[in-house]
């Protein structure tokens, strides 16, 4: 069933929901497993599984390296069919523009519709590590409305080079990526919600935010939204703290801001499971403010451990 569909048919009750990262390379998947398991009695009716992009790696050869090109963790189509056979839970790839041509992009949603997965996230993906900027792939997108605009063809039966003989479309519902705080590359706020606007004038069908850490911004952000027609569903993601490295990696990497209240309490932390609780008591409260506001989901970035989700969801649903 469609993302869109879920939250039509919850009339206005507030869902759970979570996104997992696959295991590295040569990492069993029960560990992932173990991780999900606590987290369905909560009833998620879907659950969003990143993909990330290919890195160089150096190989050491004879005194020389060597450089490679890899995908540290690969297998998310395999991983949303894999969760979907096993809990019978819808489940939502992400699928970018950086690392893949659109012939890969096409087989990859051909394989999608296959499986009966329709809905997936449509990203740009951010550079590549070790690069300061985003380089479109040869062949590939350099912008998510792009990629938008290619599942919609999809989904009205054109392919690539025109093939003629098509009986079976897709039906894809997709989600794109929103920044409460202004996506890092974005000259100003207002640019950036004319980028959102033309995602879902591409036919996005619901939007996805960057973490957040204060909910006043995401509320001033769906207001933006709507004032710049964007009608459509805008799910609210968020993170727990886990670490006091959060402190400085979460705004450097996502150029978000910390509250000065969320950042004193992680400083009086004597150790990281401190700094655990701490994240958990500050994302309950997020998000019981957002249910009460009546947004369509609370959407977890789990990050593949799932206690902490587990802690927050128990005190909400
Ligand atoms: C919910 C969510 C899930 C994510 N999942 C993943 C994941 O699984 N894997 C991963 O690698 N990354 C993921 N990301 C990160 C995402 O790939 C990065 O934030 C990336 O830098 C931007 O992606 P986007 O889809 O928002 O890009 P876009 O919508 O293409 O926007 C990128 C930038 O370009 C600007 N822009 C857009 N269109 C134009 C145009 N026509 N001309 C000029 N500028 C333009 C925008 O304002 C923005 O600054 C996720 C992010 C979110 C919020």
């Amino acid at each position: 069933m469609k993302v869109t569909d879920h939250i039509k048919n919850a009339n206005g009750k507030t869902l759970f929901s979570f996104e997992i990262i696959p295991p590295k390379k040569g990492k069993n998947i029960q560990e992932l497993y173990n991780n999900i398991d606590p987290l369905m009695e909560f009833n998620p009716p879907f659950i969003d599984v990143t993909t990330s992009r290919e890195e160089f790696i150096y190989i050491e050869k004879e005194g020389l390296f060597d450089r490679k090109i890899t995908r540290m963790r690969p297998g998310t189509l395999g991983i949303c069919a894999a969760i979907k056979h096993k809990y019978n839970v819808d489940t939502v790839p992400h699928v970018l523009c950086g690392g893949f041509t659109k012939e890969e992009t096409e087989y990859l949603l051909v394989d999608c519709h296959y499986l009966g997965i329709n809905n997936v996230m449509a990203l740009r993906g951010d550079a590549m590590k070790g690069e300061q900027y985003f380089k479109a792939t040869k062949g590939g997108h350099s912008y998510a409305t792009q990629l938008v605009n290619q599942i919609q063809n999809l989904n009205s039966g054109r392919y690539l080079h025109g093939v003629l003989d098509v009986d079976d479309k897709a039906d894809f519902c997709i989600g794109v990526a929103g920044y409460p705080e202004k996506h890092l590359e974005a000259p100003s706020m207002k640019t950036d919600l004319k980028r959102l606007k033309e995602k879902v004038d591409a036919g996005a069908d619901y939007v996805v935010t960057q973490m957040f850490f204060d909910n006043q911004k995401y509320f001033e952000f769906v207001e933006a939204a709507k004032k710049d027609g964007i009608n459509v569903p805008i799910v609210p993601g968020i993170k727990p703290i886990a670490v006091n490295r959060h402190l400085q990696l979460l705004p450097q990497v996502f150029k978000i801001d910390l509250p000065e209240s969320l950042i004193q309490e992680v400083e009086k932390c004597k150790d990281n499971k401190q700094v655990r609780q701490v994240g958990v008591e500050w994302c309950i409260q997020q998000s019981k403010e957002l249910l009460d506001a009546g947004v369509p989901v609370l959407h977890y970035y789990s990050m593949g451990k799932s206690d902490n989700i587990k802690a927050i969801a128990s005190a909400l649903f």
